[in-house]
C-alpha cells in the first residue's frame, strides 16, 4: 500500500468535503454554488482562501470567524473529516479498481443527502428534504456502472424493489395514523441507494436503517419527551448503505440464499 496515494485520496476526501458542505447548505435554499464565492453564513463576510481550507483554518481559527467571532458550526470539519475518512476507507477496500471509483461517487451522495436531509429538518424547515438533483444523477451514475459490470437487471431491480418496499408500509401508514410517515424522498433515495448496491441488499439495508431509526426515536423520545418530534430517514438509510457497502461479502442476501439452497 503506497502511504502517498493514501494521504492523496485523503487531502481530496477533505476537499470533497468542504465542496459538500457547500452543497448542504446552498442546494436547499436555491443559492448557485458557485458564486457568490465562500462566505461566513452569519455575517455574510467573504472569507479568503486562508479561512477556507477544510479542518486546518477551523483549528487554527479555534473555531470562531474572523470577522464576526461567531461559532463556526462544527458540522463544517466534521463533514471534511467524515468524508476523508470513508474516501481512505474505499480506497482500503476496494484498491484503485473500478469499484474504488463507483463507491467514491456513491458515499459523496450518500452522505449529501444524509447531511443535507439533517441540516434541513434542525434548521428553519418544518422536515428535512431531500433535492431530487442527488437521486436522478445517483440513478444514472449507478446503473452506468451496472451495465460496465454487466449486471443491470440486479440493479434496475434493487431501484424498483427499494423504492416500493418503503412505499407499501409508508402508504399503509398513512391509510391507518392519517398522516406522513417517511417521505417521497426516503423512497427515492433508498432506490438510489439500489442504484449501486443491487438486488441482494435490500433486505439488509432496510433492517439496518428500521433498527437505526428506533434507536433514534427512543433517544429522541427520552431527550426531548416529546413523541411526535421528526426523525429523518435517510440517514438511517444512508449508515446502513454504508455500513453494507463494507460488508457485502457478509450481508448480500443472495449470498445467503445460495448457501441454503446448497
Ligand atoms: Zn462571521
Amino acid at each position: 500500500m503506497d502511504i502517498v496515494i493514501l494521504i492523496f485520496i485523503g487531502l481530496i476526501g477533505l476537499s470533497m468535503g468542504s465542496f459538500m458542505n457547500v452543497l448542504i447548505l446552498r442546494v436547499p435554499k436555491d443559492i448557485s454554488i458557485i458564486s457568490p464565492g465562500s462566505y461566513c453564513p452569519q455575517c455574510m463576510e467573504d472569507l479568503s482562501w486562508k479561512d477556507n481550507i477544510p479542518v486546518l483554518s477551523y483549528i487554527l481559527l479555534r473555531g470562531k470567524c474572523r470577522h464576526c467571532k461567531k461559532s463556526i458550526p462544527l458540522m463544517y470539519p466534521m463533514t471534511e473529516i467524515i468524508t476523508a475518512l470513508l474516501f481512505v476507507m474505499v480506497h482500503l477496500k476496494f484498491g484503485l479498481e473500478i469499484e474504488f471509483f463507483k463507491y467514491i461517487f456513491f458515499v459523496f451522495l450518500v452522505l449529501t443527502v444524509s447531511f443535507t436531509d439533517i441540516y434541513t429538518s434542525v434548521d428553519d424547515f418544518e422536515t428535512g428534504m431531500i433535492p431530487t438533483v442527488y437521486i436522478a444523477l445517483g440513478i444514472f451514475a449507478g446503473l452506468i456502472f451496472a451495465i460496465i459490470e454487466g449486471h443491470l437487471p440486479y440493479y434496475l431491480a434493487a431501484v424498483a424493489a427499494g423504492y416500493l418496499v418503503l412505499f407499501f408500509p409508508a402508504y399503509l401508514y398513512s391509510l391507518i395514523r392519517k398522516k406522513e410517515g417517511m417521505g417521497e424522498g426516503d423512497f427515492m433515495f433508498f432506490a438510489m441507494i439500489g442504484a449501486f448496491t443491487g438486488l441482494g441488499s435490500i433486505p439488509a439495508i432496510l433492517t439496518m436503517a428500521a433498527f437505526f431509526g428506533v434507536i433514534a426515536g427512543i433517544t429522541v423520545i427520552i431527550m426531548t419527551k416529546n413523541r411526535s418530534y421528526p426523525i429523518p430517514f435517510a440517514p438511517m438509510l444512508g449508515a446502513a448503505a454504508i455500513i453494507y457497502m463494507f460488508f457485502e461479502e457478509l450481508l448480500n442476501s443472495y449470498n445467503w440464499s445460495s448457501y441454503i439452497i446448497n
